[in-house]
């Protein structure tokens, strides 16, 4: 995960001067206390306390562990802020200005921005060393699955060099400790469907706004810092205005010094109170963005689904005997760990807060250092062959209170599976032309509020211009235009009732880029003739592949170009349509819409999905069953009515079409 306050949002620290009030001793205020490196939330490096691991029950035996490590310990983005510190004290200490603290913090903030220079996220040798260190710990705790099971191990990464590296310094240490085990090591985009899936940028203009007023309550003591590092507070105040900013800038330095092993805990620089609230104000946007809060609902649980069906079935296989194995191994980022463990249920961690309980209670260094870990040990009773299963959270035994334990941590494998499988509801939500309620249908703006309300999909409409170029609108009219019969420059000049151009296939497929979550539902149009219908179909395809957008990271800019089957579904009402996107576009769902064939007749087309009005399925209930049954996915539009959605979930179709997901989305998570 990257930084959360980006070095922009400096900009919108006021340096007013407010006397800062007492800090209220909260769990996390306590936590702080204990050790104020903690301060540095998710990237404090992993901190180890010594473990006593409650007895398995009489007659059962570890043989197998299934492990999600998040990459150790790295260097940050960035380097401005560093920068800043550093080339500020040195100005000050060119007018004599520093004291023995200002000297000190300069020297270290010039550290860090050297270790950082074209070091941007790189595991940092510390950050090899835990991992090292984890897994010759669970090498010595858990012997048996080791030197008398198997010795297989089977260890998967995220594509990021950190991850990689991090899985090296692991397995590394596993085979110097036991040179006969035996490893199958591999990375690739084609586990980032579990590996590292669950991230949703977009989420993050929501949160922003919940903390910008959340920032406004804050209290920032702006005195202290002048006293502490420079002589002569009044001239150090005309060189460096800003105080909050400047402490921030501090603050990034102390939060990336761990990492490096820097000995000094460099927040001792700032108020206690003002570490608090950096702090809070960091943690609480990767809370708000990564976990299930209050404010954003249940978004984050379906985006653990692969990755605990992957983990899931892993177990499964070994549990049965079809695979030998001692271990499986994965090894990825901060955001799909907490989606996991808060998947799960684990205490402590997946408590719903608002963001005053979060900031109080939820300990985001205990929760998601680097390195942060989750362990499932499995244990056999060779009498009955009942399986048990104890989590370990950052080596930390953890309980799942949804379910009764067995003895102490240890729980009924069968228990834990039954709980997942109920876990989060299995229709998904699209949206009708986007989410456009105060916006305009098939809009781009539209598009982009169903991707930051974490709809599974969003639905467009695609015509063809008589010049062939494809454009999003509904009707095959524009007041007296006909779309199919004009030209692009003047079907463009029409406005949608929020003031956007009638966009382009290309232009949406861009706001579809930006979500790495948010399906996209292409619905092509039926056309006048077959011909055009063929053209309709080559440009949609075409349109799969569109320019990189601006912004993405690097290491997602792949994932960004392509649009995957896992990206995308084709829905039309035209048979012809439908009957050859299934033939030219293998792997991709296509729904067809018209509701006047039977699931199998689809089928025997080649054709994969069925997506009909809803009173289609209440003459033909029995179609559900009927597609699933041929592997096929079933969609249901246009649903806005309770008793409607309550209907089509009780069938058990996979998507509902609606114009409210909001209501959708309430009436799902009820059950
Ligand atoms: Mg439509």
């Amino acid at each position: 995960m990257k930084r959360f306050l980006t070095w922009a949002l400096l900009a919108l620290f006021s340096g007013t001067a407010v006397a800062q009030t007492s800090i209220p001793e909260t769990p996390v205020v306590r936590f702080l206390r204990e050790n104020p490196r903690r301060a540095a939330f998710n990237t404090h490096s992993y901190e180890f306390l010594p473990i006593q691991d409650t007895p398995a029950p009489k007659g059962y035996k570890p043989f197998y562990i299934s492990h999600y490590g998040r990459h150790g310990s790295r260097s940050d983005w960035g380097g401005p802020q560093y920068r800043l510190v550093r080339d500020l004290l040195a100005k000050a200490n060119g007018q004599h200005l520093l004291t023995p603290a200002g000297d000190s913090l300069m020297h270290e903030a010039a550290v860090i921005y050297e270790l950082h220079n074209g070091m941007d996220g790189r595991l940092t040798p510390r950050g090899v060393r835990e991992h090292a260190q984890l897994a010759e710990r669970m090498y010595h705790r858990f012997p048996e699955v080791f030197k008398k099971g198997c010795k297989h191990i089977r260890a998967v990464s995220s594509t990021t060099p950190r991850c990689i590296v991090s899985m090296n310094g692991f397995t590394g240490r596993l085979m110097s400790l036991q040179p006969d085990l035996d490893f199958d090591l591999d990375t690739g985009e084609k586990y980032y469907a579990y590996i590292a899936r669950g991230e949703n940028s977009t989420l993050t203009a929501r949160t922003n706004k919940a903390l910008a007023e959340y920032r406004k309550t804050i209290e920032w003591d702006t005195e202290t810092v002048y006293r502490t590092l420079f002589t002569d507070p009044a001239e150090a105040r005309k060189l460096i205005p800003d105080a909050v900013a400047f402490q921030n800038a501090i603050y990034d330095c102390a939060r990336v010094s761990d990492p490096f092993d820097i000995p000094d805990n460099m927040f001792r620089y700032l108020p206690f109170g003002n570490v608090v609230k950096f702090h809070e104000l960091n943690f609480l946007s990767a809370y708000l963005n990564q976990c299930d809060s209050k404010l954003n609902g249940e978004i984050r649980l379906p985006r653990a689904q692969e990755l605990v069906d992957t983990l899931i079935s892993q177990a499964d296989a070994v549990i049965s005997g079809k695979v030998r194995k001692a271990a499986d191994l994965c090894f990825g980022h901060d955001w799909p760990y907490l989606g996991l463990v808060c998947y799960l249920g684990l205490e402590g961690v997946s408590e719903r807060y608002t963001l005053e309980e979060a900031a109080a209670n939820w300990l985001p260094s205990w929760f998601c250092p680097f390195a942060a870990n989750l362990q499932m040990i499995f244990y056999r009773c060779k009498k009955s062959d009942e399986i048990l299963v104890k989590f370990l959270m950052n080596e930390r035994e953890t309980k799942l209170p949804a379910l009764e334990a067995v003895q102490g941590p240890y729980y009924r494998w069968n228990d834990v599976k039954a709980w997942c499988e109920n876990r989060i509801p299995k229709t998904q939500i699209v949206a009708h032309r986007g989410y456009w309620e105060g916006n305009a249908q098939n809009s781009i703006a539209s598009l982009r509020k169903a991707q930051e309300f974490g709809c599974w999909g969003s639905e467009f409409d695609i015509h063809l211009t008589a010049d062939g170029v494809p454009v999003i609108h509904h009707d095959r009219t524009i007041g007296e235009l006909d779309i199919q019969g004009s030209a692009f420059e003047d079907v463009r000049v029409n406005r949608l009732a929020n003031g956007e151009p009638i966009p382009t296939l290309a232009e949406y497929m861009a706001q579809v880029a930006r979500s790495r979550e948010c399906m996209a539902v292409l619905e092509l149009k039926p056309q006048t003739t077959t011909e055009r219908e063929d053209e309709l179909i080559e440009k949609c395809l075409q349109a799969l592949q569109p320019a990189p957008p601006r912004n993405v990271p690097p290491e997602f800019a792949a994932f960004a170009r392509r649009q995957e089957p896992t990206k995308v579904v084709f829905i039309s009402f035209s048979h012809h349509i439908c009957k050859e996107l299934a033939r030219k576009a293998p792997g991709y769902t296509v729904q067809y819409l018209k509701g006047d064939l039977s699931p199998a007749q689809l089928h025997a087309d080649g054709i994969n999905g069925i997506d009909y009005n809803f009173s289609v399925f209440y003459k033909h209930p029995e179609w559900v069953k009927e597609a699933h049954d041929l592997g096929m996915t079933v969609n249901a539009w246009t649903v806005d009515d309770r008793k409607d959605i309550e209907a089509m979930r009780d069938l058990g179709v996979d998507q509902i079409t609606t114009n409210n997901p909001a209501l959708v989305r309430e009436i799902l998570w009820e059950r």
